[in-house]
Formats: structure tokens, C-alpha cells, sequence
């Protein structure tokens, strides 16, 4: 989600007639688009940003410096009392005006602010720059009505809003008529996509369908799902739509029912191994991957080896593991984050390495496999190769030119090498 808003704020930007540059020292202005999920990630910002003030309060650099996204609405103007020499703040459902308030800043104007309470905020601008021309990320919802203990998002992105089942579908014609052939859907909680239209009924599944019969459409992938919302609907769609990607990421968070419960995900270990068995049973080539937390408040070593047996049963394709943070405002917050950070950083390593284990195991059964995928990029590395991303998520390296890139093709498994196959074009 923060990728597209990112890619808007810049189209929008250069629309209005300002270059973008990779170079900071080349920038006149600078403007971090930020997420504040985890503390790390808005440590990295908080520093960037100290560094930044440094160059324009201690070296004099003519610099505008803004910040968008989750941290804005995070800490709204107590930005500019940490940061005094922070020129401008945008909310996440504000991205539209990045160059307005950019404008005013130009003008003279200080320390302004955009940040809206309501509103989609995502509305699709054909201006975005798109980092691929063949790929679209594409937000259909925003914002999340879980209460997840941990989770700062209802904060930061507010409540569930759905973009409207007509727009959706006549945004992804537009992109199939310009050549785009995938296309993610994005939202905080994606397929709890609809549930604000009681008049339509338009729900995430039937979305879904819809979409598939957008023709010059290839491939159609999501992201994130909440497994209360992971319904058996769900995956007769998958199953019945061959355009739509067979991985399903789907966080687990923790294997410990006590944990499960003071996180508020709304449902027990065993009701989530229900589900991946109903998913894997109707589609027994779903890719599954999933987050994990360790180190929520009272988690004792039972409650860690009650997660590491679920990894060690489930086999997950691939796990994202997180160090629990307290975030402020979070319901979580007011317990004691007892888990000490060394230990946190154990049990995280501990993880990883098992889950590497895993992922392993399960991709080594792929050799000798064909899949089908789409030729996202040339290989950065060697010349005369590309990389396919298949309909499981996986990156298989085939010899292939640019003239590829684009093209939904298939491809033999050869070889694995770490988490990247090396393949064989393969011509049915
Ligand atoms: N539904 C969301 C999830 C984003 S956060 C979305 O797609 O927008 C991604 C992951 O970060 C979560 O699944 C969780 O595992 C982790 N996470 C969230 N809050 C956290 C916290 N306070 N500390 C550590 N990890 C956290």
C-alpha cells in the first residue's frame, strides 16, 4: 500500500511539472512517505530525518522536508514540535495532496498541514508512476476494522472503506488497455473488501470473479487477508479462476491460543488449521505464507513452542517473523511488554532459521516441476536471463530478453538456488 502511495505522490508530482531524483543531495525537496507498524521502521525515519534537519538548521541547505503516510497521523503536528525544521505533514488518506501542500511551502508558507479524518484516499489517479508496465499495485480498500491488540493500522488508516465494485472494475479495464497484465488488490484487510456496501453485495469473492473476466488480465493476486474474513467462497473463486495467483498469505501471528486471544485475532489455532486444510484440500498447489510476532506481552517459552510447532506442522511456504514493538495508542500498549528484547531476538532468529528449514523442504519439491509465470524483470546479475514470478509467488531464472519481459510463460525447474530457481523455458 505505501509502494502505490508512494508511486501516486510522485505522478501527482511530476504532473505538476517537478523531477524526481535518486540523489539526495541533488533534491530541493525531500519527502519520506512513512509507516509506523513496527518501532524500527519509525526509528529509521526519525533518524533520516534528524539528519536532514542537521543539513538545513546547522549547514544552512535550502531544503523543503515533508512526511506522508501512517507516521503523520500517527503524531500529527507533535512531528514539528520533535522536528522544527519539518515543513510539511500528509495524512494517508491525503496523498492527493501532496502537491498543493507543496506549493504553500514553496510560497512561504509554514509548517502545513493535510490530514482528513474521512475518505478513501485511494483514489486511482491514471497519473501514478508505476515502477513496472506490466504489473499495477491497485488499492480497493483502506483501513481495517479488526481490533488486533498489536496493531496500530485502525489508527493510522482508519475504518474500513471500500472503493466501489464499478470503479474497481473500471480501473483494472483502464490498465488492461494499457497493456498492464497483473494486478494486485491491495487493502489493510482485503477481502473484507464490500462489507460496507450493505446495498450491492458486492463481496470480495464476487469481486474477484468479476475481475477475471476483464480480458487482457493475466493474473490477479491480493493482499493481506484476515483469516476470519478467509472464507470457503473465497477459495471456490480461487480454485474455479485460473487467472488468479495461487498464493494466499494469511497471519497466523501466533500458535498459542492465550496469545491468539489477548491479541484479539478473533480465532484459535485449530479453527485457522481448519481453514488451511480446506484451502489446501480445494487447491492442493496453494502457496501459504504468513506473519508471526514473538515476544507479545506474557509470552512464556510454552506459548513460543506452541508457535514453533505450528510452523514446524503447518509448513508455510515462506513467514514473515516480527519482534513484537509497543505501538502508541494500541490497546496492547497498556500491558507490560515483559519479553526481554534479547529474548525476542532469540526466539526471532530461532524462527527464521526453522522456517528457512521449511522453506527449503518445500521448495526442493518443485524441481523437476513446471510453472507458469509471468516474466517480471531482467536478471540483474547476468545478461540474457529474466525472472518469472510464478502464479505461487516463487522467482524462477530462465534465459529470456527484454522483448520477454511481460509475457506469461512456463518454465521448468532445474535447480534451487537459496530461495531462487533456475529453470528452462518449457513449451507445452
Ligand atoms: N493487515 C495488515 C498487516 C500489516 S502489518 C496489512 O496488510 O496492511 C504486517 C505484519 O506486521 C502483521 O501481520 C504483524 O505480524 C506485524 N505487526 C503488526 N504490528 C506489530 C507490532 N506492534 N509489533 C510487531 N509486529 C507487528
Amino acid at each position: 500500500m505505501n509502494e502505490y502511495d508512494t508511486e501516486l505522490a510522485a505522478g501527482l508530482l511530476v504532473k505538476e511539472g517537478y523531477q524526481l531524483t535518486t540523489e539526495d543531495s541533488k533534491a530541493d525537496a525531500v519527502i519520506f512517505n512513512t509507516c509506523s507498524v513496527r518501532e524500527h521502521a519509525e526509528d529509521r525515519v526519525f533518524g533520516q530525518l534528524g539528519s536532514f534537519s542537521h543539513q538545513k538548521s546547522v549547514d544552512g541547505r535550502k531544503l523543503i522536508l515533508g512526511v506522508m503516510g501512517c507516521m503523520s497521523e500517527n503524531y500529527k503536528t507533535g512531528l514539528f514540535k520533535r522536528f522544527p525544521e519539518l515543513d510539511f505533514i500528509v495524512g494517508t488518506r491525503n496523498v492527493k495532496d501532496v502537491p498543493r501542500v507543496l506549493s504553500r511551502v514553496i510560497d512561504g508558507k509554514k509548517r502545513q498541514v493535510a490530514l482528513d479524518e474521512e475518505g478513501l484516499g485511494i483514489e486511482y489517479s491514471e497519473f501514478t508512476r508505476r515502477g513496472s508496465a506490466y504489473h499495477a499495485w491497485l488499492p480497493i480498500m483502506t483501513g481495517c476494522d479488526k481490533v488486533c491488540t498489536f496493531c496500530i493500522v485502525p489508527k493510522t488508516r482508519g475504518r474500513e472503506i471500500s472503493k466501489p465494485a464499478a470503479e474497481v472494475t473500471r480501473e483494472v479495464k483502464r490498465l488492461a488497455g494499457e497493456g498492464f497484465k497483473a494486478v494486485t488488490l491491495l487493502g489493510q484487510n482485503v477481502n473484507s473488501y464490500g462489507k460496507d456496501f450493505a446495498a450491492t453485495a458486492v463481496t470480495f469473492p464476487k469481486l474477484l470473479a468479476e475481475l477475471s473476466k476483464i480480458s487482457g488480465i493475466e493474473m490477479i493476486s491480493f493482499t493481506t487477508s484476515h483469516p476470519s474474513d478467509a472464507v470457503p467462497e473465497l477459495f471456490e473463486v480461487i480454485r474455479d479462476n485460473p487467472k488468479i495467483t495461487r498464493r494466499f498469505h494469511l497471519p497466523l501471528q501466533s500458535g498459542s491460543d492465550k496469545i491468539l486471544k489477548r491479541m484479539k485475532r478473533l480465532h484459535t489455532l485449530s479453527e485457522y488449521r481448519a481453514k488451511v486444510d480446506l484451502l489446501r484440500t480445494m487447491i492442493p498447489e496453494i502457496a501459504l505464507t504468513t506473519d508471526i510476532i514473538v515476544g507479545f506481552p506474557g509470552e512464556t517459552p510454552e506459548d513460543f513452542d506452541a508457535t514453533r510447532h505450528a510452523l514446524e506442522q503447518i509448513g508455510f511456504d515462506s513467514a514473515f517473523i516480527y519482534k513484537y514493538s509497543a505501538r502508541p495508542g494500541t490497546p496492547a500498549e497498556a500491558l507490560v511488554d515483559d519479553v526481554p528484547l534479547e529474548e525476542k531476538k532469540r526466539r526471532n532468529s530461532e524462527l527464521l532459521d526453522l522456517q528457512e528449514r521449511i522453506t527449503e523442504s518445500r521448495n526442493l519439491k518443485l524441481i523437476g516441476s513446471v510453472q507458469k509465470g509471468i516474466a517480471g524483470k531482467e536478471n540483474v546479475r547476468v545478461s540474457g536471463e529474466i525472472v518469472l514470478r510464478t502464479w505461487t509467488d516463487k522467482k524462477i531464472v530462465v534465459p529470456g530478453a527484454a522483448a520477454d519481459l511481460g509475457k506469461i510463460m512456463s518454465a521448468r525447474i532445474t535447480k534451487l538456488v537459496n530461495e531462487t530457481f533456475l529453470g528452462e523455458v518449457y513449451c507445452a
